[in-house]
């Protein structure tokens, strides 16, 4: 599968959530990469964008304006994952970051886990922790142009139904 890629640099939109007991290590991640990140539009769940507002965007001083463009969705647990999966499948996420809590059941797993296959269905690169997010962001692709391929699901959509 050839990805399409062009010699100038886009803006990308990310997807980024993160469980409240992972949040913190998504803000960290921010902060590192905040050069990078800010070349590219962002789209939050509801507390994770205010998280992140708090902690990164009210920092900036007058040297270093960190002007993020975030979108805030509703909270995940509210619609807000499953607005980002809307989202997705109409095209208007490249790159998600999503850490989730491998260590408690969230009120609204099946939201969750109807994001996650969404991303693999439309073939979106998602970090689920730090070191992927690092691979991520340190890829040339994170930068230029990059159409993903998706599946041909023709023969399902035209099936036969008795
Ligand atoms: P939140 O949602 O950003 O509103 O906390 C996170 C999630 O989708 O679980």
């Amino acid at each position: 599968m050839e990805a399409a890629r062009k010699a100038t640099p886009v803006t990308k939109t990310i997807g980024l959530v993160a469980h409240d007991n992972r949040k913190k290590d998504l803000i960290e991640w921010l902060e590192y990469n905040i050069d990078i990140i800010k070349q590219h539009n962002i789209v939050c769940t509801g507390t994770t964008g205010k998280f992140v507002e708090q902690a990164i965007i009210n920092k900036s001083t007058a040297q270093q304006a960190y002007n993020l463009k975030i979108t805030r969705l509703k909270s995940g647990p509210l619609g807000g994952d499953q607005q980002l999966g809307a989202m997705i499948a109409e095209g208007k996420i490249d790159i998600m970051i999503f850490f989730w809590d491998p260590m408690e059941p969230q009120a609204h797993d099946v939201d969750v886990k109807a994001l996650l296959r969404i991303t693999v269905l439309y073939n979106i690169p998602t970090a689920s922790n730090r070191a992927t997010a690092d691979f991520m962001i340190s890829s040339p692709l994170f930068q230029f142009d990059y159409k993903p391929e998706i599946k041909d699901y023709s023969s399902y959509i035209n099936r036969k139904l008795t």
